[in-house]
């Protein structure tokens, strides 16, 4: 995947975790985090008892950025 930013090549990899992997809206954080609570939250990695949840994502060194195309049904490494 090119970079949108400086069109350089990203290096694939993923962003893991022992719980889910969610983006929630806003930057308040309560003390429960679980998306299923916030509306309109985008559940990235499912979580596993076995195995946590990790998610493909692409970085760019050049700009410091990472990028999730959460569109791609691979993206979730739990599915
Ligand atoms: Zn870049």
């Amino acid at each position: 995947m090119k970079c949108p930013y400086c069109n350089n090549q990203m290096e694939i990899g993923r962003i893991q975790s022992p719980h889910e992997v969610a983006w929630l809206k806003g930057l308040k954080r309560p003390l429960l985090n679980r998306s299923f609570l916030h509306r309109g939250s985008v559940v990235l990695s499912k979580k596993s008892m076995m195995r946590g949840s990790a998610v493909k994502a692409f970085c760019c060194g050049m700009c410091q950025k990472v990028i999730i195309d959460y569109s791609d049904r691979s993206a979730d490494l739990n599915c």
